[in-house]
């Protein structure tokens, strides 16, 4: 059976880190669908999300086992619709531990046999985080360092 896995985030921007997650994850999975979360009441995107999409395609034009969608509902349903039995996720730090780890457990609680899968950051890309990157952009710092595509 076919491994198909969503990566799932709010990608507010796409960074180096998301990519190389996205890469190493294509030796454990036959496809990848990144997955952009949206939620317009909750907050308002720096990044625009059909921007972005574009961006993140044009990105792995080179590989088609990885897809880009946008979703508006619970990640274990959208897992669920896609017959996804797997979330990739990547690990920074603590921080990011103790957030994922209640996520996993609620997801599969939900779905059930949906398992998490979480890639260690690689060393060079463990400092970049989205939110930090949106922050240096608002005051005009130039990103493409960040980021695997050009604005
Ligand atoms: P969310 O809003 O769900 O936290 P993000 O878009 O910030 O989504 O991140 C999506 C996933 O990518 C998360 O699993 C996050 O831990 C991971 N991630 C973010 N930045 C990096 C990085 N630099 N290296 C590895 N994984 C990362």
């Amino acid at each position: 059976m076919k491994k198909i896995a969503l990566f799932p985030g709010s990608f507010d921007p796409f960074t180096k880190g998301h990519a190389d997650v996205v890469r190493r994850g294509r030796k454990i999975f036959d496809e990848i669908i990144i997955s952009i979360g949206f939620n317009q009441n909750k907050h308002k995107r720096e990044f625009d999300i059909d921007l972005m999409i574009q961006k993140i395609e044009d990105a792995f034009s080179d590989d088609p086992g990885i897809k880009v969608i946008t979703y508006n509902e619970l990640t274990a349903h959208l897992a669920q619709k896609y017959k996804a039995h797997f979330l990739l996720r990547g690990l920074r730090n603590t921080t990011d531990f103790e957030y994922e780890n209640s996520i996993a457990q609620i997801n599969s609680h939900i779905f059930e046999n949906l398992e998490t899968v979480f890639l260690i950051t690689s060393p060079e890309y463990a400092y970049i985080s989205s939110s930090i990157v949106r922050e240096i952009y608002k005051y005009g710092q130039n990103i493409e360092d960040f980021i695997p595509y050009k604005l």
